[in-house]
């Protein structure tokens, strides 16, 4: 039962990793769900390379709220009934080898001290036997890994529908069939309240299209080659994922101007040439695909209720790093609909997006 007794009916459109993440954390508060998702094939969440890792960036440093979106990423997995989900999660570490002597030395001192400590392992020399090249040694990443998102959202729809009161329709939301002031939906009773949840599809998105999400394409390939890395993903300038047959996911590419959403030969190539620098042998391309991220410019997540219509909700702008954010996100914006007001952090509050909102 929810803490102040009252089971809502809510309505949530859009279910890759944010909107699902939710459903499932409303569902499990013990409140009504109708999950209308279409499942765009090129939708992030299905396009993902899936890793969750903390210490991110060129130059390496912890993620905001590492230790939080962490601890409620980690809470999922172990809580039923979403405990058969982790079948899906690969949790193995990341390894970043050394580019220079400087970063070799910086890390032996850094990776004993807060807020590293505990969290990564300074690798003075070389893996034995890895078939990389770290002539300096690397930084391990420990609590890293990968999910496999699409099977990951499927089996999960599934539980939702079968083992909770929530409906999931899988077709297009038409934003004309909805109605903000009743909280209506063609011929559904009413809706305590709304979350879209829509990623980049939020520009048709009459509500909330005054919000920035900013389309970022990524382009990923997956290649065979004889390197017999395993049980750890290597990181040098793109990710390379052992699935553990010989074959390997490498990803992304980050491009903000583009006209669709195909791979490329500039894209391949260049994570073709990553994987071949990393892994010091040739590959083999088997296939690519591409997407687009909803990320924001100061890449903090969007997260809050609109200006006016108080029962629609926003959730969205999960960016580069949707998989460790979802739950926690989610979470945040089940507490404001529950009357938390201070649920949401500050950087990641709707309310930035204000000045570009007009009144029609
Ligand atoms: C190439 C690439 C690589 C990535 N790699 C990683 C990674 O390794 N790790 C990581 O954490 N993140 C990664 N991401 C980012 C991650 O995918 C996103 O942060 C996350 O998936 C965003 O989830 P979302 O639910 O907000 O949006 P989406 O995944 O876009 O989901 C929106 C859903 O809503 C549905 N929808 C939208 N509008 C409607 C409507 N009107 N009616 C019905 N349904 C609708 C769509 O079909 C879709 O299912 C990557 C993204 C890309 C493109």
């Amino acid at each position: 039962m929810p803490k102040d007794n009252i089971r809502k009916r809510i309505l949530v459109v859009g279910g890759g990793l944010a909107g699902s993440f939710f459903a499932a954390t409303s569902l499990k508060e013990g409140h009504f769900v109708d999950l209308v998702d279409h499942r765009h094939p090129k939708s992030a969440s299905r396009i993902a390379a899936g890793m969750y890792n903390i210490v991110t960036g060129k130059k390496a440093v912890l993620t905001w709220r590492a230790e939080e979106f962490m601890e409620n990423f980690n809470a999922f997995f172990d809580t039923e009934p979403f405990r058969a989900l982790a079948q899906y999660l690969h949790k193995v570490p990341i390894y970043r080898p050394y580019h220079a002597d400087e970063v070799q030395k910086e890390w032996g001192g850094l990776s004993q001290s807060p807020p590293f400590a505990g969290w990564v392992k300074h690798q003075s020399h070389p893996m034995p036997d890895m078939g990389f090249k770290d002539p300096r040694g690397g930084l391990l990443i420990l609590p890293c890994g990968w999910l496999d998102t699409i099977r990951f959202l499927d089996h999960l729809q599934d539980i939702l529908s079968r083992d909770f009161p929530c409906r999931v329709f899988r077709e297009p939301f038409i934003h004309s069939e909805f109605d903000p002031n009743s909280i209506t939906w063609k011929n559904e009773p009413p809706y305590h309240q709304v979350v879209f949840a829509e990623g980049t599809e939020n520009r048709h998105n009459p509500w909330f299209n005054y919000v920035d999400v900013h389309p970022l394409k990524g382009q990923i390939m997956e290649f065979r080659t004889t390197s017999n890395l395993k049980d750890m993903v290597l990181l040098r300038k793109s990710y390379m994922i052992p699935n553990g047959d010989g074959t390997f996911v490498c990803g992304s590419t980050y491009e903000h101007h583009f006209e669709d959403l195909e791979p490329d030969e500039e894209g391949v190539n260049t994570l073709k040439n990553h994987a071949e620098q990393a892994l010091n042998q040739s590959v083999e391309i088997l296939n690519a695909r591409a997407g687009e991220r909803p990320s924001t410019r100061d890449r903090r997540p969007i997260l809050g209720r609109h200006p006016i219509h108080e029962k629609l909700f926003f959730l969205n702008g999960l960016g580069t790093k949707g998989v460790l954010l979802a739950p926690t996100c989610a979470q945040w914006v089940l507490n404001l609909m529950n009357g938390d007001e201070e649920a949401i952090p500050k950087e990641a509050r709707i309310e930035r997006y204000l000045s570009s909102f007009k009144v029609h």
